[in-house]
């Protein structure tokens, strides 16, 4: 692991991509870490930030802005000075992949060779806006994609021939168009100029096509380690179904359905992601998997609304977060597991705040670097509802229930119960009856039906409860 100060980068300060520029790295994971446990240390116990090995050139999806220089007369290529339209020109940078930036620097040179001009937004004139490279980093395969203002390519077949001379490594070359004055990179039309027009990647065993315009976690090593922990969290053993909410291109989902999912569900915003997750689950084999397109919120709470039942919520929300009415709706389903992938330990800290008050608790917390020398960090946490289910664990049998006037154990009351009726009471009844009338646990367990669901203790064991909680002086 990398300790000593790499030579820090001279372009840190205008670029701003790199907001731990000047830490070593066990200074970063440290970092990192002591955040986690600030926004999710009362929740349980925050396990060691999962690091890299070799924590640089590990981005391997690479982009870089072009302008003309007219002083110099020729094209520049980089990143935009953070806040600004103004180019800090860069041609290797410690986190992006080695060979990406080569192409990207051979790119710029050709394109000078070749005399091209910059598209300047001001007069819709000029050529070139930016460069996209992305690396399959288990099959080697390259996508470059040359993204222009207008759609006139001038002396296209030579460009690309002389392109491919240099890096004959190149698999696929997409000129895309984006005449709009926008933030984004890429534009809607595009026209594969070589090759098949995608790449493929390799994640945990399964094959994923990545095109120009399709999301894709940009560091290989450290996803395959994120993604192992989630499905373990998940706890497959071959008959569960597998939500996978804001499943992007449903790498998740797809992973689960061959390592013991019996049955997905994906849903996510995109309608593009959508389209890639239907195509990757084809590639796969995989049948056992269904994706919708929608609004993950809206779909849950129909889900719920019509009773359906799922093992397992796999859930990998934005920087914003799920939403209070996403967590209700997974409550109500009262799956024995969720599982929350998240990139913001921020609202991770207020959904898991939302949840936990509604019956679930968090079982591990697990933190993945997966964008080292930045302030990012991404969470697996697992949670789990087994006394929202009734799959109550014994050992609350010694937590106490008290009110003002008296105190008994779980265990007392069943004692009770079943030397003066002869009967046996589960802990989830005493939950449930608990609930109803309003006793807290010592700890605010909460163990009951809670979440609207209706308790099915039958009438004669909630009158010996009942009994029970008159004995204790609970109620
Ligand atoms: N699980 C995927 C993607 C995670 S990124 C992966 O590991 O690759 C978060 C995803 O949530 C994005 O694909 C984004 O398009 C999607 N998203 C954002 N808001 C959403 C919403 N309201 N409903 C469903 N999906 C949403």
């Amino acid at each position: 692991m990398a300790n000593k100060l790499p030579n820090s980068c001279p372009k840190a300060k205008k670029c701003g991509g790199c907001q731990l520029q000047n830490m070593t790295y066990a200074e970063q994971l440290q970092y990192k870490q002591n955040k986690e446990e600030r926004f999710l240390g009362r929740f349980g116990k925050v396990n060691p930030i999962i690091g890299m090995e070799n924590p640089t050139h590990y981005r391997n999806k690479v982009q870089a802005a072009f302008a003309y220089d007219y002083r110099h007369r020729k094209l520049i290529s980089g990143v935009y000075q953070s806040g600004s339209h103004n180019i800090v020109p860069v041609d290797d940078c410690m986190i992006e992949d080695r060979i990406a930036d080569e192409i990207i620097t051979d790119v710029r040179k050709l394109m000078n060779s070749f005399k091209f001009t910059a598209y300047n937004e001001d007069t819709g004139r000029g050529f070139i806006r930016h460069v996209l490279v992305k690396r399959g980093f288990t099959t080697g395969e390259i996508m470059v994609v040359l993204v222009s203002g207008t759609s006139m390519f001038p002396s296209r077949n030579n460009f690309v021939k002389a392109l491919l001379n240099l890096h004959p490594e190149i698999t696929t070359i997409i000129h895309n168009i984006n005449p709009y004055r926008t933030n984004l990179v890429l534009g809607k039309q595009e026209k594969v100029i070589y090759g098949k027009g995608y790449i493929e990647d390799k994640l945990c065993g399964c094959t994923f096509r990545i095109s120009a315009k399709s999301f894709y976690q940009i560091n290989p090593v450290q996803t395959e380690i994120l993604y192992n922990t989630a499905i373990e969290y998940a706890g497959l053993t071959g008959k569960e179904t597998f939500f996978d909410s804001y499943c992007g291109t449903g790498t998740i989902g797809i992973i689960a359905a061959t390592r013991g999912a019996a049955r997905v569900i994906g849903v996510e915003l995109n309608g593009d992601a959508v389209r890639d997750a239907r195509s990757n689950a084809k590639r796969n084999n995989v049948e056992n998997i269904n994706f919708y397109a929608g609004d993950a919120t809206r779909f849950i709470t129909e889900m719920a609304d019509a009773g359906e039942k799922v093992d397992v919520i796999m859930m990998d929300p934005p920087r914003a977060g799920s939403t209070d009415e996403f967590l209700d709706a997974c409550a109500r389903m009262a799956p024995p597991k969720i599982v929350y992938v998240s990139c913001n330990p921020e609202t991770l800290a207020r959904d898991l705040r939302y949840i936990t008050k509604k019956g679930y608790k968090v079982d591990a917390i697990q933190p993945v670097d997966m964008f080292p020398y930045t302030n990012h960090v991404e969470t697996v946490v697992l949670l789990s509802g087994e006394k929202v289910n009734g799959h109550i664990d014994i050992s609350l049998d010694t937590e106490k229930l008290e009110n003002k006037t008296g105190t008994a154990t779980y265990a007392e009351i069943k004692a009770y119960i079943k030397e003066k009726y002869g009967m046996n009471v589960t802990t989830l009844y005493i939950g449930q009856i608990k609930d109803k009338v309003g006793i807290k646990d010592r700890k605010n367990y909460n163990t009951g039906s809670g979440n609207g669901r209706v308790p099915n203790c039958p009438p004669e064991k909630e009158e010996a409860i009942m009994d029970a909680f008159r004995h204790f002086n609970l109620i």
